[in-house]
Parts: C-alpha cells; sequence; structure tokens
C-alpha cells in the first residue's frame, strides 16, 4: 500500500519539529520523513506508520501535504461580523435551502391537488398555493436586495449559527461575545443511540467572566464538515481557554491532535 510521506525542513515546517512521536517517544527532528494521519494530523516517523500497519485512527489514509501550523486566518466577507470590518474565521449552522426547497415544493403540491379535487376546499387550496408563491417571491426578491435584515434574520432564526471571528463569537448572527469578556469555551458532542435513533447532542458553552453561562445548540453535521468548525475554535484558543468532550471516536482521534499541537489552554475532557 503507497502512502505519503513529507521530509522536513528546518524553514518551512518548524512548527512540527520537535512534535513528538506518539509510537517512539522521539522528539521530530529536521530531515526526518514522517507521515500524518489524515483523520487526526498526528505526525509519526515512517517506520512507526510502518510498525502500526500504515494506520491510525482505524483508517489508512495519510495527509498529501504537511498540515499548516494554525488555521489560516482569512476573511471571507468582510461585512459578515456585527462588526462590519470584524474577520470571519469560520461559520456553522444549517443552510435555508432546505427550507427554500420546502418553500417553492409545497405551492406545487397544492396546487395540483387543489386543481385534481372537485370540491370547494379546492379553492382553499389554490388560494394557499397563491399565497406561497407570493411568499416565495417576496423571500427571492428581498434576498436579492439583501437590504431586509429583517427577512433574513426571521430565515436564520434556528439555523443554530455560530461564527468564529477575529474578534470573539458571534451566536445566531445575533449576540456577540468577545474574546476580553469569555474565560472559556466548551464544546460538548454527546452521541447515544437509542433504538436506532440517534440522540446527539452538540452544542457550544460560553462561560464568560462575569459568571454567566450562554450555550447554543450546534446543528448536525457530519465528521467532516464539522471539522473546520474544531479548527477555527482551535484557532480561538489562543485568547481564551478551549474545552472539548466528545463521544465521536473519530473527533476525539482530532480533538486530542489538537490538545497536542496547538498553542493555547486546550484540554479534552474524559
Ligand atoms: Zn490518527
Amino acid at each position: 500500500m503507497t502512502y505519503n510521506t513529507h521530509k522536513l525542513s528546518s524553514q518551512n515546517h518548524s512548527h512540527i519539529i520537535g512534535r513528538q512521536d506518539s509510537v517512539t517517544g522521539d522528539a521530530i527532528k529536521a530531515n526526518d520523513e514522517v507521515v500524518f494521519c489524515s483523520a487526526c494530523q498526528s505526525v509519526f516517523l515512517v517506520e512507526s506508520w510502518e510498525y502500526m500497519n500504515q494506520k491510525h485512527c482505524n483508517q489508512t489514509e495519510t495527509l498529501g501535504f504537511v498540515p499548516a501550523p494554525i488555521p489560516t486566518l482569512r476573511a471571507k466577507k468582510k461585512t459578515r461580523g456585527k462588526n462590519n470590518d470584524d474577520k470571519l474565521i469560520f461559520e456553522i449552522g444549517n443552510s435555508n435551502i432546505k427550507f427554500l426547497y420546502l418553500l417553492f415544493i409545497v405551492p406545487v403540491i397544492l396546487s395540483l391537488v387543489g386543481i385534481n379535487i372537485n370540491h370547494w376546499v379546492a379553492g382553499l387550496f389554490v388560494l394557499a398555493a397563491i399565497l406561497s408563491y407570493i411568499g416565495l417571491l417576496t423571500i427571492i426578491y428581498t434576498k436579492k436586495l439583501k437590504e431586509n435584515n429583517l427577512i433574513r434574520k426571521a430565515l436564520r432564526v434556528h439555523k443554530n449559527t455560530v461564527k468564529v471571528l477575529e474578534t470573539g463569537i458571534e451566536i445566531q448572527n445575533d449576540k456577540f461575545y468577545s474574546y476580553y469578556e469569555i474565560q472559556k469555551i466548551q464544546y460538548i458532542n454527546k452521541s447515544t443511540w437509542d433504538f436506532l435513533v440517534n440522540l446527539s447532542e452538540k452544542y457550544i458553552a460560553i462561560y464568560l467572566k462575569n459568571g454567566e453561562v450562554i450555550t447554543q445548540k450546534l446543528p448536525s453535521k457530519r465528521y467532516e464538515q464539522n471539522k473546520p468548525f474544531l479548527f477555527a475554535l482551535a484557532w480561538a484558543a489562543q485568547f481564551t481557554e478551549l474545552h472539548f468532550y466528545t463521544e465521536v471516536q473519530q473527533e476525539l482521534g482530532l480533538v486530542k491532535s489538537i490538545e497536542r499541537n496547538y498553542a493555547g489552554k486546550i484540554l479534552v475532557l474524559d
């Protein structure tokens, strides 16, 4: 089986050099030939990777690149934060697409039903369909204008949106907490299965210095989609304490790697 190896240089990979290979316990040095587990981004000497039968985190994928020291700070849209020029590190939330799809499909079904039943109720269906169309057009029109904040907010109310900004955390496009007022952030991901139903509970708790605790439910996303959010939180850990608690095995590997490899007060809770 083939896997990606990287030869480390002292100029480009100083953030990797000095880390520990968890198999041998040796510190990684310049010119070492290394492999990165793609799930948790832990670094291993090639010999260790071979020793583990080319597997870590129950998988065999390796990174085709050397991971960057911290997630790069990039501005997506300048106006997205509450403070107009506050840079967005990462935003997590459910999209409106399903909702808009529903808005589109409901009037279609209503009018089809209305046309096909020969009863006074049909009139109500057609009326409801017309109203739905008007609603839909209004929303599309408003989206185009991108001015009507009220509708935009209404559309986003239950999206469980959390933004990691350069200066703080914004919840539901509404409340903003600066890193100065935050004492610690906890990321909790509980995953319980009950009669084949996944009762997972994912949220962040923001502990403010004034004693207040703000909790916000997070959208249920798959591991891969959730990963950048965890890196964004790790980025924020340069300003505040960060605790991870996760019952998802793959995610646990990742947060443990973040705990080991990132600067800042990061702790993985048991
Ligand atoms: Zn791994």
